[in-house]
């Protein structure tokens, strides 16, 4: 039957579904060693010749790819990638996003197995511990 991603109210909240859903999340897992974080960028440069056509005629030397990451706030790593790996280092990208996304859906499954599991002290529990209204 079809069920929406977003809905939690249904018998799909059964821990043991809930446990089904994880282990196909298990099966689509993309291999750790296959993945790097960061963003992946071109851009055209000129070189350092006045006569090279960069400059004569406006054709820009690349694509450049260059692999971008974030290491803290306002602080970015930026690697040039060899033209031959940017397919590989694409793949990558592309990995860590997914397992990225899968760990996510996994945090909120376990979140509703921990609530389905949960009997009423820790309801009373989990309301004494709410602030504001509900
Ligand atoms: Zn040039």
């Amino acid at each position: 039957m079809y069920q929406h991603l977003g809905q939690v109210d249904t018998p799909q909240r059964h821990p043991r579904s809930l446990e089904h859903r994880k282990a196909r999340i298990l099966q689509k897992l993309p291999d750790l060693s296959e993945t790097v974080r960061g963003t992946l960028s071109e851009e055209y440069l000129t070189c350092g010749h006045s006569t090279c056509r960069c400059h004569t005629e406006g054709q820009k030397h690349g694509p450049y790819v260059y692999l971008q990451t974030t290491l803290a706030p306002g602080k970015n790593r930026r690697v040039v990638v060899p033209r031959d790996l940017v397919p590989r280092v694409r793949g990558w990208v592309q990995n860590y996003r997914k397992l990225k996304e899968l760990l996510e859906t996994v945090t909120e499954i376990n979140t509703e197995i921990i609530r389905a599991s949960r009997g009423p002290q820790a309801h009373a529990a989990g309301r004494r511990g709410r602030r504001g209204p509900r």
